[in-house]
C-alpha cells in the first residue's frame, strides 16, 4: 500500500522557518480509520491462522475501532460481534449503521457491565452466548496491533519530530518502535489521565525518544468545543484536509499552537500522522449540532 505524505503550506510555517508534513493514513479507507487498519492487520492474520470464524470486540457507540473491525472482518470473510457500551437507540447512529451494514452483530451492555469487559466470567458469558471467538480488546491494542502500527512510519519519514494523537497508545507505540533514536515522537492524548497510559506505553516500546503534551485535550474525550470545531473547519478551508474532532483535530491544533510558540527550533521538520477518524464526524455533527468536515 502506498502511503501519501503532503507538505502543508501556510504563512505561519514560513514565518517560523519550520516545515510541516502530514501523513495521510486517513486515506487508507473512507470509513476505516487509518491507524485501526494497521492495528487489525496482524490480528486478522492470526485469527485466520487459528481458524477462528468470528471476531469479537468492544467499543462505544461512535467508536472508530468498531467501524473498522466490522469492515475488516467482512472483507476477510469473518463474522464480527461488537459489544457496545450503553443502550440501543434507533435509528442507529452512522457508526453503528455502518457496522451493521458490514454484518456486525451488535450486543449492547450497560455501562457497569462494560467496565467488567475484560473479566474472565464476563468473557465466559459471551462465549456461552456467541460460541468461540477471537478477542480483540477495546481500541484494538495488543502486541500484534503494535507490530502493525510500526508500519505506519516508513524509511523515508526522516523528519525531526513525529506527532501523533493518542487514545490507548497502541498507535504511538508502533511509531516509537519504528522511529530513529534521533527523532522525537510527540503524543497528543485525547483522553484525560495519562498516567496509566504512560505505563502501558513504556511496556510496549523499546526506546525513550518520546514525550506527551497533554494541554490540548480540551474538555476531554468525545467532548468538543466551539474553538476546536472552528479550527477544524478553518484548517480544512486553508489546507483541504479534513480532521476529526476526537483525535486529529486536537493534535493539529496542538502542533500549530506549539509552532506559534516557537516550541520547534528554526529549520526543523515535523511529520504529523493523520490517523483518520473521519467516520466519527458525521455522528458527532448530528449529536452536537455542529458542522464538521467528512
Ligand atoms: C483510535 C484512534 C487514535 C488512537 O489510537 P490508539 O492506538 O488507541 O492510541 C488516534 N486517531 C484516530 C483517528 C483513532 O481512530
Amino acid at each position: 500500500m502506498e502511503l501519501q505524505t503532503q507538505e502543508i503550506s501556510i504563512p505561519l510555517l514560513k514565518e517560523k522557518e519550520v516545515r510541516l508534513f502530514i501523513k495521510r493514513i486517513d486515506k487508507v479507507h473512507p470509513f476505516v480509520s487509518g491507524n485501526k487498519w494497521f492495528k487489525l492487520k496482524y490480528n486478522l492474520l492470526e485469527a485466520k491462522k487459528q481458524n477462528y470464524k468470528t471476531l469479537l470486540t468492544f467499543g462505544g457507540a461512535y467508536s472508530n475501532h468498531i467501524a473498522a473491525t466490522a469492515f475488516a472482518a467482512h472483507e476477510k470473510g469473518l463474522k464480527s460481534i461488537g459489544v457496545i457500551r450503553g443502550e440501543e437507540h434507533f435509528p442507529l447512529n452512522p457508526t453503528l449503521q455502518f457496522a451493521r451494514e458490514n454484518g456486525m452483530e451488535l450486543h449492547y451492555v450497560s455501562r457497569s457491565e462494560y467496565r467488567e469487559k475484560a473479566a474472565p466470567d464476563f468473557l465466559e458469558k459471551l462465549k456461552a452466548k456467541f460460541g468461540s471467538f477471537y478477542l480483540i480488546p477495546e481500541g484494538g491494542t495488543n502486541e500484534l496491533a503494535i507490530q502493525g502500527t510500526a508500519e505506519i512510519l516508513e524509511e523515508n519519514d526522516t523528519q525531526d519530530y513525529i506527532c501523533c494523537a493518542v487514545g490507548t497508545g497502541g498507535t504511538i507505540s508502533g511509531i516509537i518502535n519504528a522511529s530513529n533514536p534521533k527523532q522525537t515522537v510527540i503524543g497528543f492524548p485525547a483522553i484525560k489521565g495519562i498516567d496509566a497510559l504512560e505505563k502501558d506505553i513504556e511496556s510496549w516500546v523499546n526506546s525513550t525518544n518520546y514525550k506527551f503534551i497533554n494541554t490540548y485535550i480540551g474538555k476531554g474525550y468525545a467532548k468538543t468545543s466551539e474553538e476546536l470545531v472552528q479550527f477544524i473547519n478553518e484548517f480544512n478551508t486553508a489546507c483541504n484536509i479534513p480532521l476529526d474532532a476526537i483525535y486529529t483535530g486536537k493534535m493539529m491544533l496542538g502542533v500549530l499552537d506549539l509552532i506559534g510558540k516557537d516550541y520547534f527550533p528554526k529549520g526543523s521538520s515535523i511529520l504529523a500522522i493523520h490517523t483518520g477518524g473521519l467516520q466519527g464526524n458525521k455522528g458527532m455533527s448530528e449529536r452536537l449540532g455542529v458542522k464538521l468536515p467528512s
